[in-house]
Order: C-alpha cells, then structure tokens, then sequence
C-alpha cells in the first residue's frame, strides 16, 4: 500500500519511502484529470456549484502529496529527492498548463462568469470565481488562436531570457574572487571573517586569502576592511556584474524581458506589464504605487541627507576622507553604529533562550488570540528534531496542528519559512482544520549552553509565527482562498506586525528572562534595540524606494524606446541618490528580484508591508499591546478571512481606515 495513496489526516512520514512519491503523483494527476473531466462532461448548465466549486474541490489529494513532497524537500531533502523533484516539476507544470489551456473547461468557466451579477453568490464565491476566470484569461483564454500562439512564443522566450539572465549573473559572481597575500589587507576583519577568507583559499589551492562576490564574503569585507583601495575594487566587481560588454552581460536580456512583457500585457489588454501585475495587488494601479513612493520619499529625503551628512563627518574626522563614495558605505556605519550604540550579539542573546521565547510567542497569542499550544508525541514527524503542537482555543475546539522545526541540518535549506501540509477549508458542513508548520536555521545548544538566539533570530521567529498564525486562524470556505492565499504586498502584514512585540517592555517581560539568572532582560538593553533598529532608517529607506522606483521604471512605462540600460537607470535614481555615481556600474543588470525572480512590478511591496504593519501595531499601541477587543478585530477581518476578500476592504474593516504612512514614518523616526 501506497500511504500517499491511502486518506490521511497528519502527514504519515514513517511509512512514507521516496519510492512512494513518483506513483502517487502519477495517479493523483491522473485522477485530478479524472476530477475536471467530469466536470466538462457534465451535460447540466453551467454552474458555480458544477463548475466553480467543483473546480476548486479537484486535485485535493495531489494537493496533499506536493505539500509532503515540496515541504520535505526544503527542509529534509537528499540527491534521491531532489532527483524525484527534477522529474516531477515538468510533469506539474504539463498538468497545470493542460487546466488553463483546457478550452472546455474555460467556456463552462465564462458562462457562470458572464452571468456573475445575476447570481446569487456571497462575497466568497464571488471571489472565487473571479479568481478562477483570471486564472485562464490572465493566460490568454480569451484571445483568437493567432495571438494565442504568440502569447505562447513570448512566455517560452521570457522562461529562457529569464534563466540565461541568471546563469551570467551566477557565472560573473563565480569568475572574481579577490586573491590577497599580504595579512594586512584583511586589517579591520573580525576573526571569524578571516578564518572564512582562508579556507575559501585553501578550497581553491591557495596560500593566503581569497575574497568572492558571494554575499557571505562579500558583505563582512565591505563592513570590516580597513583597505579603501580594496573595498572600491570589490565594490566596482560587485555593481558591474553582467555589465562589460562580453558575452556574460546583461543589457540585452533586460531590454529584451522588459519589451516582451510590454508585448504580453498590450496582448491580454493591458496597458503596461505594471497594470497586468498589480491588478492582483492591494496597491492596484502603477499611479498608486509611484504615489506612494513618492510620498515616502519626500517624507525620508532630508532624514536620509541629514545621515548621509553625519557619516561623511565622522568617516572625515576618522580618516580624513574627503568625499564619501558607495564604498564606504558599509565600512564607516558600521563604526559609527557601534560608536552609538555598542550594541552586539553576545550582550543580548543570553536574554533570548530558544525554549523562552517560544514560550513567550505562545503566551503572546494566548492573550491575544485566545490559543493554547500543546506540545503533542502522537504526531508522525520527519525529523526528530521537529516538535510538534496541537492548537486550541478557549473553549477547547481545535483549531490547527502546528510543526515546528528550528535547527539547521544537512538536508535543509537556509533562511526561516512558514508552510503548510494542509489547508483549512469547509465541506459538507465540516471545518476542516490546518497543518502549518515553520521552519528556521537557528543557532543550536552545545553541552555547555543552550540555544541562545539573537535578536535577529528572535525577530524572524516572531516573524514566521506571524505567518504562521494567518494559516492556524484560516476561517473560510475554500481552500484556495484560506490562509496565506492572499494578495502577496498583503502577505507580509500578519508576519511583520508580530515582530512589533518583540520590542515592547510589557511582551518581553514575559519570555526575555537571562538564562542563568532568570533576570528580566534590562530595559535601557531595550531601548538601545530599538534605537540602533532605525539606525540610518532615512538612507535605508531612500535606497528600497530607489530599487522600487527602478522597477517601476522598467516595467509602469512603454519601454521601446529605451535603448541605454545605463542611462535609463540613472534616470530612474535620479532623486535618490546620494553617493557620487560610478559609471563602470549597473543595478539593472544584476537585478535578480525583478528581472530573473517573481517581483516584477513588486519590489515596492517591501515598503507597503512595512506601511502596514507600522499602521496596524499603531492600532494596538493607542489601545494597548495586549488589548482584545484590537487583536479580535484582528483575528476576525485579517487573520482568519485570507483572500475572500480584498485586502483594502479587509483591513479598511479592522483599522477602520485605510493605512496611512505616519506611523511607519514616526516608528523611523522620520518624522522630524
Ligand atoms: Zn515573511
């Protein structure tokens, strides 16, 4: 028996062998296709019932199997798994091609459609089905068999100029490496990043030390080197990645993806590749996303100059450094943070004992959410490691599994994750609750000490425990509305909002207590947390507002006329920038996020996130961190509705207006 196969409710991890895998994705598709040719056979009219949510109700067990199978992948995977992986994707993405290219299946789709404001749907379904219909028509549904087949040619070049893209980013980070002889060269570096600096050598048979354009090599040398010299070399290798005129650059790829996706968005109606993207965004239109940034950048631009000034007069008063240039950046605010702050790790991390402050992140959304978390041994688990909790509420109902897995392994992929193994949903009178699980890289116990987290990590665990709490609290009808299923600049809400309490006296009184003498952690500690958080926030701000006005400039315009990439982006920072320009360097050819990755027409969502969770914590501050009737109306218009509704009118129902960026702006300290 095939316990992939076989109804399950947890995840059956010990009975599952990764030869299970293949042939229960196999038969999962096939009975999904099984499941959407009924309903193309249906000889009835069209319905929402026979149609939409029929739709929505296939492939729930193929679902189940990808969870398993992608989950373990990230966080416990070995060559054999990523092997099955390799040949089950083109298989996934044949199968979810063959749904929207499905033209049967479509035109039952259109019909309930067309008549969407004649039937009798609640606000849910409403949202369902014009999801669904988006779903096709957004992949050229509608359009003759001509533009079709254009539409078709211009995807598949956009898949390879996307990749090619990648693969000379990748190849230009992997050809420099810095190679240094003479030990003062590393001068300033602490040991830790020397040590790094010499094993990379050794790896590559050399005497001394060797420097790349990796991040965890790159960043600690731009921050530590004493040598300017050398830092501007590695800064100007660093900003012309893919930018020298050989067949490793870039500009080609970027001006050809930015006019396809020009092209895509005029085929399937739309105006720019922006006006296609952000019809699916709470932001809506390219007007309301540069009025934003252009807000927050009037509000952050003499709070970023005035910084800017205040490093340049110490690097002067340091080194006597004349004009201060992109490398120098790093090097001089890390000094002058420390000068203010001399705040590091090894001070707070006593304060921050792994098992404290999961403790305290339960204890927090007991008050404010009314759950209780009980750790559970009858749960099938695919790590040791992995703890596992049963969540309920007051009254004793239960509302969700949750997994937590914390400790870095082979196997597991870097960074800290929220996912799920199941989704909440409601059938035939049944609310059928989730599975969540999160996942993070922490620093372990050893024999002698426990595991003691930074702050940081204390942070990203508040973090993903946000997310977390979206798919515990999920409350809706379908499962692919429920959850963390929502608008994605709406996604980081629920997440960064929590991260608020972990700089407030009354939350850390509850878990930040000293390992060894059980002291609550000082507030003046606190304090310096928080003011070292917003450390150089104006010149912070003014660069993600930079990048996010670069994509914009890229993808919220007709860009045939571009032809310089170089000169194009220098127009774009123009109004943010701060250090003189270097003209041997370009951002765009090296900009993965919007360029290889997903956040085309995105990158602003880093900023709007911040708006609103700043905006929602404010809501909490004025009533009280731990104030019910806030965290209720939380619960109940955010956490627990997902994507059944738009978000604005969502959140507009909690906070009772829409978000402003005051308190982003006062949390800054831009406001004077
Ligand atoms: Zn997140």
């Amino acid at each position: 028996m095939n316990p992939l196969l076989t109804p399950f409710d947890t995840a059956p991890f010990s009975k599952i062998e990764n030869a299970h895998f293949k042939p229960a994705f196999l038969q999962a598709m096939k009975d999904a296709r099984a499941e959407i040719d009924q309903i193309t056979a249906n000889k009835a009219e069209p319905s929402f019932e026979n149609t939409i949510e029929a739709l929505e109700f296939t492939g729930q067990q193929l679902d189940r199997i990808s969870s398993v199978f992608f989950n373990l992948n990230s966080a416990e995977t070995n060559e054999e798994i990523q092997k099955i992986a390799q040949e089950i994707s083109p298989l996934l993405s044949e199968f979810s091609n063959d749904i929207t290219l499905n033209e049967a299946l479509f035109k039952r789709i259109k019909t309930v459609y067309d008549q969407k404001d004649s039937l009798d749907l609640t606000i849910e379904q409403h949202t369902l089905l014009d999801k669904k219909y988006k779903s096709f028509s957004r992949n050229g549904a509608n359009l003759n068999d001509d533009k079709k087949k254009r539409l078709r040619e211009i995807d598949s070049e956009l898949s390879k100029l996307k990749l090619n893209f990648g693969e000379n980013t990748l190849a230009e980070t992997n050809k420099y490496e810095k190679h240094l002889t003479n030990e003062s060269d590393l001068d300033g570096l602490p040991e830790g990043e020397k040590e790094a600096a010499a094993q990379m050598a050794k790896s590559k048979e050399k005497e001394g030390w060797v420097i790349t354009l990796d991040y965890p090599s790159y960043i600690p040398f731009m921050k530590y080197a004493k040598n300017r010299e050398l830092r501007k070399e590695l800064s100007l290798a660093f900003g012309s990645k893919a930018f020298h005129n050989d067949e490793l650059d870039n500009q080609e790829n970027v001006l050809k993806i930015a006019n396809l996706r020009f092209e895509r968005a005029n085929l399937l109606g739309y105006k720019t590749h922006a006006h296609f993207v952000l019809e699916e965004r709470m932001a809506e239109t390219p007007e309301k996303v540069h009025k934003f940034l252009n807000e927050l950048l009037e509000k952050a631009k003499p709070a970023a100059g005035k910084e800017f000034a205040q490093l340049e007069d110490f690097a002067k008063e340091l080194d006597h450094i004349d004009r201060l240039e992109k490398w120098d950046g790093s090097y001089y605010s890390e000094k002058l943070k420390q000068k203010l702050f001399n705040l590091d790790d090894e001070k707070l991390k006593p304060y921050f004992k792994l098992e404290n402050v999961i403790s305290g992140v339960f204890k927090i959304a007991e008050k404010l959410f009314d759950l209780r978390f009980e750790e559970v041994t009858d749960i099938d688990k695919y790590n040791e490691e992995v703890k596992t909790y049963k969540v309920y509420d007051t009254s004793n109902n239960f509302i969700s599994v949750f997994y937590a897995d914390f400790h870095p392994r082979k196997g597991k992929r870097g960074g800290a994750w929220m996912t799920s193994y199941k989704s909440q949903y409601q059938r035939n009178g049944e609310n059928v609750r989730p599975h969540i699980s999160n996942v993070c890289n922490f620093t372990r116990s050893t024999p002698s000490k426990p595991s003691l987290l930074t702050f940081n990590e204390v942070t990203t665990l508040f973090h993903e425990f946000g997310h977390g709490l979206h798919g515990m609290l999920a409350n809706t009808t379908y499962p692919s509305l429920s959850g963390t299923s929502v608008f994605w600049d709406f996604v980081e809400l629920p997440s960064q909002v929590m991260e608020n309490w972990c700089y407030e006296k009354e939350a850390l009184e509850l878990f930040a207590t000293h390992y060894e003498t059980g002291k609550v952690i000082p507030m003046e500690l606190v304090q310096k947390i928080k003011e070292s958080a917003t450390f150089q926030e104006g010149m912070q701000t003014l660069r993600q507002l930079s990048f996010g006005l670069l994509d914009m400039s890229w993808h919220g315009i007709d860009p045939t006329s571009i032809k310089n990439v170089k000169q194009h982006e220098t127009e774009a920072f123009k109004g943010t920038t701060l250090y003189p320009d270097t003209p041997e360097t370009c951002m765009s050819t090296a900009f993965a996020h919007i360029f290889q990755g997903g956040y085309s027409s995105g990158y602003y969502s880093y900023k709007w996130a911040e708006v609103l969770d700043a905006d929602a914590f404010a809501y909490f501050k004025e009533k009280g961190i731990f104030n019910k009737e806030v965290a209720t109306k939380f619960k109940d218009n955010v956490l627990s509705k997902g994507g059944t509704e738009n978000p604005m009118v969502l959140y507009k129902r909690f906070r009772g207006a829409e978000p402003k960026v005051e308190a982003l702006l006062e949390r800054a300290g831009l406001l004077n």
